[in-house]
């Protein structure tokens, strides 16, 4: 107990201490001296606020009484400014607060200089890291304002914007904005916005350029008229974005723009943390004057909460310096050459101080600039301005609304909206439905892309209004840089999405917004399928040259009558011609000239014959042959397959080089399409040469698919066309076939207006579509199922009885076959001619009458082969 008091008396003696100091180191009034505007009432309050809120604080310059020297201004009266300055001087004053304008402030800040007394501005410098003297600016500088809008833009992915100013320096304080266009793929344009010019033309004529996004760097006062004239002409809908440089449009009431969907985006310096402390002085400007509005609206002036902030901080840094030293506040004059004694140290300690204000937290550099701040990200909701984030200068922008959230926030909008889609006939995505006459609106369409609309507007709850594109194209830039088509619709805001087959391209890209591709597809040859080869009859011949036919025919000549020779000369080859006597002088060669041909040709048939060589220079002769003859049927059996089998076509081309070589097939493409295009931009030498060629006879160009494929048909013309269209042609029509593979990778797109906040959800909708396999479900519908789509290409189906063989393949061996046996029946028929011719009179008769009498007997049926030579006249006769 006796510590604790003890405890409670050292308090009390410290705390008298303090106080002590504080009124013995001070005069008991503080005086400080502020500038400002004469119309500006609200910031005239924070003053008051921020000086009653010290004297209430007992924590701060306690004992003291803070005084504000308050002098009101003309914004531009430099004269009167110094004056008042100098007036302020004389009645002693620790340090000036403002004045809000650029010119008077750059005086004060002279004299403040000069004087040593520190000042406190309250606008951004538009040229950073000059010296700034006595001076601190507590608004944060022009440069590190223009990064957080460059942040802003680089996470919106701005790559096209129109920036509208006022006066020339905008153009410095929005310096890093313009750096954005150092990598030439972000457009900026500029658009000034002088005295007495009409907001209304201005901003038609940024739409008119097809700019969906605006920077607008215009006086807070202006913006709600700006904004009321871009909505009469169409420019604040949901595909306009502004971002709007002015850190104080949480005070300009926005009520008639929450609906309309526009994407509109600012920052705040005013913290949201202090809302409960400015109540009681809240102002709005509003018809001209300044008025005390509700409690509830948050529309603090970035200016009335940077000199509430300046109040605190002078209070605060005093606070710091009189606890050290005595501090003197003297009556100083405008020409006086003595400084004031403690303005160098009260600068120091302010430069030192650090604090959370109603703009943040205040905290300087050492040439006075505010640094470590941070700035609200407000967008404008259904319900109003909304803080969806911050950005710092540390860690730049940290987005506080969820993903989700914002997702969740488009996919609302969307289910009460109908959206105006375009689209172009082109079978099988988008055809008219028959009886398309006694058909309106949406039921007079048919095909893939209304399966699939209809598959987003179920998951996505949006209605559809679908129209033909007017001018039939799909949409190309010409050399005005100006689109036609479906595109052009789109910039127009004519439509909210563009869905057909429509190409997701780089340029096209620029100008409107595309969503993940719903198929992927290439350009490729159309052409007609060349006429098979009929084979030939004798193919069977084909496996080996003319030249080894020949060589083989005379091998087998040479061979033969070597075996005949070799025969006669060896003595093992001639045997007794009765076997049952091996004593007999009659010797036999079973190798007579006849029979040396047999033999050949039995090896070289892979049949056996009942010769067989004896002696070894006749077998070595014989294996040699075996050996030959087993190489060349193999070989010739492993050619036959691949010969039977392959039926070449005969194309003239195969491939997009082989288009590019040749003048006498003439090619082309869509008119106004993204394969025109490729060609154009293509930097392939062959690509280029088509292009070339293509461009020198602009009848080449069709202007549908169909016209294309009717060119085809009639022949000597190959069209260049996207491959899935190719496949969806190609299974209707069996005279067409794609040529060679694809010559570039691709996909079609839903294209929806630059900026569309639709484009997301769409896309997450097509990626589901594509897990759940709806997509392909579609594809096969409409390109094999419906309306035919029986054509079976080689490409595609392999299957096993493309390898039969037909009658034409083989029907040569046939007719060798009978032309054979029709030579064996002539040389029989000759052969008993010429015997008959030899034999005697009664010999033929008998041999006649016997032949007669057998024929009628037995018709040829079994008999025949089956002559007993007992009963032949040709055995009587040999015998
Ligand atoms: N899909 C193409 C386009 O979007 C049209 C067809 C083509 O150019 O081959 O432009």
């Amino acid at each position: 107990m006796a510590s604790f008091c003890n405890t409670t008396i050292y308090i009390q003696v410290g705390v008298m201490c303090v106080l002590f100091s504080f009124a013995s180191n001070l005069p008991s009034v503080v005086n400080l001296g502020g500038l400002l505007n004469d119309d500006d009432k609200e910031v005239e309050n924070a003053f008051q606020h921020g000086v009653d809120e010290i004297n209430e604080d007992s924590s701060i310059l306690p004992t003291k009484q803070l005084s504000m020297r308050l002098s009101k201004l003309k914004p531009q009266d430099t004269f009167h400014t110094f004056q008042a300055a100098c007036q302020q001087l004389s009645s002693g004053i620790i340090g000036f607060i403002g004045p809000t304008t650029l010119p008077s402030s750059s005086l004060i800040q002279s004299v403040s200089t000069s004087i040593e007394i520190p000042h406190v501005r309250l606008q951004s410098d538009y040229i950073a890291n000059v010296p700034n003297g006595f001076s601190l600016n507590l608004h944060p500088s022009s440069e590190l304002l223009s990064k957080a809008f460059r942040d802003i833009l680089d996470t919106r992915g701005w790559m096209s914007y129109t920036i509208v100013y006022e006066s020339n320096e905008a153009l410095i304080k929005l310096k890093k904005l313009l750096e954005r266009d150092t990598n030439k793929s972000v457009k900026i344009s500029f658009r000034q916005l002088k005295p007495g010019m009409s907001y209304k033309k201005l901003a038609k004529d940024i739409g008119k350029q097809g700019e969906a996004n605006i920077v607008l760097d215009i006086s807070t006062w202006k913006i709600k008229e700006f904004f009321k004239q871009a909505q009469d002409i169409g420019m604040m809908t949901e595909y306009h974005s502004y971002l709007v440089t002015s850190l104080d449009l949480h005070t300009v009431d926005l009520r008639e723009f929450q609906r309309g969907r526009t994407n509109i985006t600012a920052f705040r310096l005013v913290s949201s943390d202090h809302e409960k402390e400015r109540q009681g002085w809240e102002w709005a400007y509003e018809g001209g004057q300044y008025k005390k509005v509700s409690q509830q609206k948050k529309t603090l002036k970035t200016k009335a909460a940077l000199v509430h902030d300046a109040v605190k901080m002078f209070a605060l840094s005093l606070h710091n310096m009189s606890s050290d030293i005595t501090v003197r506040i003297q009556s100083i004059f405008c020409d006086s050459p003595e400084p004031w004694t403690h303005g160098n140290h009260l600068l120091n300690i302010m430069k030192e101080t650090k604090f959370k204000g109603l703009t943040g937290f205040v905290e300087f550099d050492q040439n006075g600039t505010r640094t470590n701040f941070s700035l609200d990200i407000l967008e404008l909701k259904e319900e109003g301005l909304r803080k969806v984030g911050t950005w710092n200068t540390q860690f730049g922008i940290q987005f506080s609304t969820k993903y989700e959230k914002l997702v969740g926030d488009v996919l609302r909008q969307l289910r009460n909206r109908t959206l105006e889609v375009v689209t172009i006939i082109n079978p099988p995505y988008m055809m008219m439905k028959e009886p398309a006459e006694q058909l309106t609106g949406n039921d007079q369409f048919e095909g893939y892309c209304l399966d699939l609309l209809e598959e987003l507007s179920k998951r996505l709850g949006f209605k559809y209004k679908i129209h033909q594109v007017r001018d039939g194209s799909h949409g190309s830039k010409n050399e005005h840089d100006e689109w036609n088509g479906m595109i052009r619709e789109l910039i127009n805001k004519e439509a909210d999405l563009a869905l057909a087959d429509l190409t997701i391209t780089y340029e096209r890209e620029e100008a409107v917004d595309f969503t993940m591709p719903f198929m992927n597809l290439g350009i490729s040859i159309l052409f007609r399928t060349p006429t098979k080869n009929v084979p030939k009859l004798f193919s069977f011949l084909s496996p080996l040259s003319l030249e080894v036919w020949m060589y083989m025919a005379t091998t087998y000549l040479g061979v033969s009558l070597l075996f005949f020779l070799l025969a006669r000369l060896t003595p093992y080859e001639w045997v007794p011609s009765n076997s049952c006597n091996p004593d007999s002088n009659v010797l036999e060669n079973q190798f007579s000239l006849s029979n040396s041909f047999w033999f050949t040709i039995g090896s070289l048939m892979q049949q056996g014959t009942e010769i067989a060589p004896k002696a070894i220079s006749t077998r070595v002769v014989a294996i040699m042959w075996w050996f030959f003859t087993l190489i060349m049927i193999s070989s010739y059996t492993a050619n036959l397959a691949a010969f039977l089998t392959v039926q070449r076509m005969e194309s003239p081309i195969e491939s997009a080089n082989d288009l590019a070589k040749q003048s006498s097939i003439q090619y082309g493409c869509l008119k106004f399409g993204s394969t025109k295009a490729f060609f154009k931009e293509s930097n392939i030498e062959s690509y280029k040469t088509m292009w070339r060629v293509m461009q020198s006879q602009p009848t080449v160009f069709t202007e549908s698919n169909l016209e294309g494929v009717e060119r085809v048909l009639r022949g000597n013309y190959a069209y260049l066309m996207e491959s899935a269209s190719i496949e969806y042609i190609t299974a209707r029509n069996c005279e067409l076939e794609q040529i060679d593979g694809l010559l570039d990778s691709k996909g079609y797109g839903i294209a929806t207006p630059k900026g569309s906040p639709y484009r997301t959800p769409i896309s997450n909708a097509i990626l589901e579509l594509q897990e759940d396999g709806i997509l392909y479900l579609l594809k096969e519908k409409w390109w094999f199922r419906k309306y035919g789509g029986h054509c079976k290409h080689e490409e595609t189906s392999h299957s096993a009885s493309t390898n039969e063989l037909g009658l034409a393949n083989v029907g040569g061996v046939f007719v060798v076959l009978l032309t054979g046996l029709g030579l064996a029946c002539m040389i029989s028929m000759i052969e008993f001619i010429l015997k008959t011719r030899r034999s005697s009179r009664n010999e033929r008769d008998s041999v006649l009458l016997d032949f007669q009498r057998k024929a009628r007997r037995i018709g040829f049926r079994c008999g025949l082969t089956s002559h007993r030579a007992e009963t032949s006249s040709w055995k009587q006769s040999r015998d």
